[in-house]
């Protein structure tokens, strides 16, 4: 979840509803990422034994965005952590203020290191951080990059394997596809369209950006620019603008004419298809790659983040 609201705001809804920011009895630690500090809040006492595990688990997830994007996207990042009774993530937001984020999340007190381990929601929340705010009808681009990028970015700090990152996207992808009544990216609001629909866009668009500029150029390319072009939570931006930055970076107009293509209409995309150029199988559970494929270098510059030479 995202949204970006004024900082005066933030502040009013973290007196109501989350409770004052940082008092004196909270536990508070930040961690330094490149030029960048989080600065960790345990607004709760009984995640205070935990503190260690929760400042890993956050640095990691840091660690997946610097992966991705090159650099961490802002310069002060704060993070809340709220507890409640049993175990697991859960109720990530994150906001845009003037110069900063904030990230709101909750952890339950039993939660193991192994979960957090395995938790991909403070990574997306990260990713949240790195994309301007958009007008609302097209917040299935925010949701839909955060649910897409969140493995690949785990998967290239070492955080997933492969075969996790990949299989999810097997297991997970064709909830995006339109479903009866559906009516484009911009004009369906259900869960389903705004977070797997705005995930399939995202993994057309690089497959296709990949494919048109001979696997030199990917989404993660046309991401690093919006962000390096000052498109972070803080800044309100329009769609048209996000993707004209993105399609000049890598040279090709995917991002542009894909959004043409998708936004008023619904439109199914063959991912039996694609899995299978790209070399992706999943059966019982169990992910395999063919090295043989057709796009399987496609699959592996995804994979690495790294271009084949040409
Ligand atoms: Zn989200």
């Amino acid at each position: 979840m995202n949204k970006r609201i004024p900082a005066a705001l933030v502040v009013a809804c973290s007196l109501l509803l989350l409770g004052a920011r940082p008092a004196s009895n909270d536990h508070f630690s930040s961690i330094v990422i490149g030029g960048s500090t989080i600065d960790v809040s345990l607004v709760d006492d009984d995640l205070k034994p935990k503190q260690d595990e929760l400042l890993t688990w956050v640095r990691n997830a840091s660690q997946a965005i610097e992966a991705y994007y090159g650099k961490f996207p802002l310069t002060e990042t704060s993070v809340n952590i709220h507890s409640f009774d049993g175990s697991g993530v859960r109720a990530g937001r994150t906001f845009g203020r003037t110069d900063s984020g904030f990230i709101r999340i909750s952890v339950g007190a039993d939660t193991t290191a192994a979960e957090l381990h395995k938790d991909w929601m403070m990574t997306h929340e990260m990713v949240h951080l790195t994309f301007p705010s958009v007008p609302e009808q097209h917040h299935w681009i925010e949701e839909g990059l955060a649910v897409y990028v969140e493995p690949i970015a785990r998967m290239r700090s070492g955080n997933m394997t492969p075969e996790e990152a990949w299989g999810e996207m097997v297991r997970d992808m064709p909830q995006g596809q339109p479903q009866s009544g559906a009516e484009g990216l911009d004009h369906t609001d259900t869960w389903a369209n705004t977070y797997w629909g705005g995930a399939l866009f995202s993994f057309v668009a690089d497959v296709e950006i990949r494919k048109r500029t001979h696997n030199q150029k990917g989404l993660d390319d046309a991401l690093r620019a919006i962000l390096n072009a000052g498109g972070n939570i803080t800044q309100d931006w329009e769609l048209h603008r996000v993707f004209e930055v993105g399609d000049k970076a890598v040279g090709v107009p995917v991002l542009e004419e894909l959004y043409d293509k998708m936004k008023d209409k619904p439109v199914t995309v063959d991912l039996d298809g694609m899995w299978k150029e790209l070399g992706v199988s999943r059966q019982n559970g169990t992910t395999t790659f063919n090295d043989r494929a057709p796009l399987a270098a496609i699959r592996e510059a995804i994979t690495t983040g790294k271009a084949p030479k040409r």
